[in-house]
């Protein structure tokens, strides 16, 4: 599988981490224990096109928002996610 970086162009997967589903929505600071228990740990496990956070760990280090389908592995659009993406526009 091989990932494109915004910043550093199709690299090796084994250059990235996984780094989360990233269709979790955090609960408010004050919700109760039960929401944040579930946000933290209760993961669904889809079979198709998913949304997952990437780190760029062994390249640019940047944290990336992957489009990627479980079952078939193809990638879809990559966007940055957080200070960096504020670099890019900027
Ligand atoms: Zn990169």
């Amino acid at each position: 599988m091989r990932i494109t970086c915004p910043i550093c162009g199709e690299r090796s997967v084994a250059e990235f981490t996984y780094g989360g589903d990233a269709t979790v929505e955090r609960p408010a600071l004050d919700a109760s224990v039960e929401d944040w228990s579930a946000a933290v740990y209760d993961r669904e496990n889809p079979r198709g096109a998913h949304v997952e956070y990437w780190q760029h760990g062994m390249g640019c280090r940047a944290w990336l928002k992957v489009e990627r389908d479980t079952v078939t592995h193809k990638i879809g659009a990559v966007t940055l996610v957080g200070r960096h993406a504020n670099e890019e526009a900027s």
